[in-house]
């Protein structure tokens, strides 16, 4: 079974968040200014966020992605991830991590079947890295990865949010670990969500980033593949390793989005960047058939395209940590 919505788009990935909670703080995900405090987000219980993925499964998700805040601190996750795997239909689990405890976790992870990982890693400059995370250690993610290697999973993708005069000469570095690692790494630009008013000045186009990284590697656009995500790619240098652009703000690509989103509280939303989000918990109380109706009016029911290259207000909230980018 596969689900269609209004515009004909096949929804077959669904991204899931696991905690609100952190390690890190990073300076574009996380909001400078405090904000009224929610009343504490009632997380679902593991119980619940498998029966969402199992109902998801029944209608067509093919991929899920767990994530956060940043999965792998919420307790239990590692149990919760081997019993999804025993999904039917569900064609892989994938998960997001700022790898901050992979070293620790990445022979677990594995274990539980999880096929791949994507790593968010913004500067390979120690001090860089930790203003830009609110404190992370650089040696942690790069343990992390080597844990990751080791334990057999295939080579990650790393995530770069790219900031004008933070961390933006370091495309070339990062295009270089590509290259020596055989991975792919992904240069995101800065989405104006969480309120900051210099956005302006530290959002980079991603036409710019492949300008810039043109004139030292030789790019060669490769095909999309069908339901392969938001990122362009190229080949770098006939090498082995890719560089992407995900480019949220200058391209949208709502007309091939193929996913919902599900917070840790429960919230359903079909674009990242809608105001709008469906409580799943009222529906979670009642029976199954009751939770699989809500999601095919979720997935059926995604908005056309979000308003972000358009006069998006850099004071609107959206809760990247909470929502799970
Ligand atoms: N903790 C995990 C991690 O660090 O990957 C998962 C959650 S994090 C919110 C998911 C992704 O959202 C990360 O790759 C992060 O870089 C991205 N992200 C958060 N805020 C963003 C923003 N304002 N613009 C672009 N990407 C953002």
């Amino acid at each position: 079974m596969s689900l269609t919505d209004t515009y004909n788009r096949k929804i077959s990935y669904l991204r899931l968040s696991v905690t609100h909670d952190c390690n890190l703080r990073c300076r574009y995900c996380v909001p400078h200014y405090d904000l009224p405090k929610p009343s504490k987000p009632s997380l679902l219980s593991y119980n619940d966020l498998f029966r969402v993925a199992q109902q998801s499964a029944q209608l067509g998700m093919q991929k899920l992605r767990i994530t956060g805040g940043e999965p792998l601190v919420r307790p239990g996750i590692i149990s919760f991830l081997e019993r999804l795997k025993d999904i039917s239909g569900l064609g892989e689990i994938v998960l997001t991590t700022n790898a901050m405890l992979l070293k620790e976790m990445a022979a677990s992870l594995r274990h539980a079947d999880v096929k791949r990982l994507n790593i968010s890693l913004d500067s390979l400059k120690p001090e860089v890295f930790t203003a830009m995370t609110g404190g992370g250690k650089l040696n942690r993610v790069l343990d992390g990865i080597a844990a990751a290697e080791q334990a057999g999973f295939p080579p990650p993708q790393i995530n770069v949010v790219v900031l004008r005069g933070v961390n933006d000469e370091e495309i070339f570095d990062f295009a270089s670990m590509a290259i020596d690692k055989g991975l792919t790494v992904r240069f995101i630009e800065y989405m104006p969500v969480n309120g900051d008013s210099d956005w302006n000045k530290l959002y980079v186009n991603s036409d710019e980033i492949l300008k810039r990284l043109s004139a030292h590697h030789q790019l060669t656009p490769q095909k999309r593949a069908e339901g392969a995500g938001p990122a362009r790619y190229f080949q770098l240098d006939h090498s082995s390793a890719r560089v992407g652009v995900i480019s949220p703000v200058s391209k949208h690509f709502c007309a091939s989005c193929n996913r919902i989103r599900i917070t840790a509280d429960g919230l359903a939303r079909g674009c990242l960047f809608s105001q709008e989000a469906i409580d799943l918990k009222p529906y979670l109380l009642r029976d199954d058939e009751a939770l699989s109706e809500i999601l095919k009016i979720i997935i059926r029911e995604k908005p056309l395209r979000h308003n972000l290259s358009e006069g998006f207000h850099t004071n609107e909230f959206v809760p990247m940590s909470a929502i799970g980018g």
